[in-house]
């Protein structure tokens, strides 16, 4: 029996070629009307993986099935090895020699560290020297992956599941939303985790082939996610904002993200700024910027909006003057900046290409003294990532 691969099929990017044992109701419910079905892996953390590893995929198991990959993926065959019982059968099949990643070629998409430059003059309304500050920004940050580049929220749903966004667009948007609603007051890191925590859950232990999906959320109890979600700031109300917001996407949204700004702040614990981030990620509709604490924090540190202690007063401010071709860009490429350079506590002047340049008002200068000091380049580098690219191109080093 010859079946094509479908284009949805996601599949295991890292260990390939393996024998499994699946034994649980998850295969048979799925394996009865699907072709093939989703199960997350336990494979050891690294750096941009939740413990919980991304997804595979093993196809419905048959006497033989080859299968006849599109989109790129050379030729490789499957064998099922036959149901040996009501619950367990096993499943072999062969490595894939192509990257699967390849499936979908990401033509329009630069690595999440790389940022389009400024090729704008300052005008009238907007503040000097902005896209000077703005360019060596994207300088420093194309020498290094800041925490937001892989686990951001906006990068969560393919992490988890690199095929998403085109296999189950409807499922990518939900996880999105679960992503940023977790987020708040919670680090990358800490998010990622939770995300992953309750996509394995979803998908091993109760059955949703979607893993973490809408219907999952509906079904199950709000102590259940509260538990998945322990160690995310203001775990206890976030997880009634999911099951509330779920309930208002099932019964008002056709289970799906809404389309404007107005509606998707009608979600329990969503603001404009998970809003904004959520339309144009889920969407691609830039209506607004979603400012972050770090793009506030920097925003007003370079008299680029008011000195407030209100995000919402920034976004404002930030839209008045900044052309609308960088409001995708600015969130992520500050964020990450003060992950890992101009931090809230302990900004690492001697390291910013800023320092020098007198473009940044608020040098430390006791830190700055210390640029090249060797004591101090070993720690610097002790933080979220890694910052040897940028340490060694910083010129004047020593
Ligand atoms: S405060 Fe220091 S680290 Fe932050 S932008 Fe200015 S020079 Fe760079």
């Amino acid at each position: 029996m010859v079946r094509k691969l479908r284009s949805s099929a996601q599949v295991d990017p890292v260990r390939r070629g393996s024998v499994r044992i699946l034994k649980n109701r998850v295969a048979k419910r799925a394996l009865k009307t699907e072709t093939s079905v989703s199960f997350a892996k336990n494979v050891p953390k690294f750096a941009g993986e939740s413990k919980y590893g991304p997804a595979e995929t093993i196809s419905k198991p048959s006497s033989t099935i080859k299968i006849e990959p599109d989109e790129g993926i050379s030729p490789t065959s499957l064998t099922g090895i036959k149901d040996e019982g009501p619950l367990d059968f096993r499943i072999k099949y062969e490595p894939f020699e192509t990257n699967p990643l390849q499936v979908f070629p990401k033509k329009d998409e630069s690595p999440a560290n790389i940022f389009a430059k400024s090729t704008l003059t300052e005008e009238e309304h907007s503040p000097s020297n902005w896209t000077q500050i703005y360019n060596k920004v994207v300088e420093m940050r194309a020498k290094f992956i800041a925490p937001v580049d892989t686990m951001g929220c906006e990068r969560i749903p393919e992490q988890i599941n690199p095929l998403i966004r085109h296999s189950n667009p409807k499922v990518f948007r939900f996880q999105l939303l679960i992503s940023l609603m977790l987020s708040s007051q919670t680090k990358d890191e800490v998010n990622y985790d939770a995300v992953s925590r309750l996509n394995h859950y979803f998908l091993t232990e109760a059955g949703y082939i979607d893993g973490l999906c809408i219907e999952a959320v509906n079904n199950s109890s709000e102590s259940t996610i509260d538990s998945l979600i322990q160690k995310v700031g203001f775990h206890n109300r976030k997880s009634q904002y999911m099951k509330k917001s779920c309930e208002l996407l099932r019964d008002n949204f056709d289970g799906d993200i809404p389309k404007t700004i107005k509606e998707i702040v009608t979600l329990p614990g969503v603001g404009p700024k998970m809003g904004y981030l959520l339309l144009y990620k889920a969407w691609n509709i830039s209506d607004g910027i979603g400012v972050d604490v770090h793009l506030h924090r920097l925003a007003t540190m370079w008299n680029w909006a008011p000195k407030t202690d209100k995000p919402e007063t920034t976004r404002l401010a930030l839209q008045e003057w900044l052309p609308k071709e960088y409001w995708a860009d600015i969130n992520p490429l500050l964020v990450g900046f003060g992950q890992m350079v101009c931090l809230p506590k302990g900004n690492k002047c001697d390291i910013c290409s800023l320092a020098t340049t007198g473009l940044c008002k608020n040098v430390n200068k006791k830190v700055l003294k210390l640029r090249g000091d060797p004591k101090r380049l070993i720690d610097v580098q002790k933080g979220r990532g890694d910052l040897t690219h940028l340490i060694r191109d910083i010129e004047d080093l020593a």
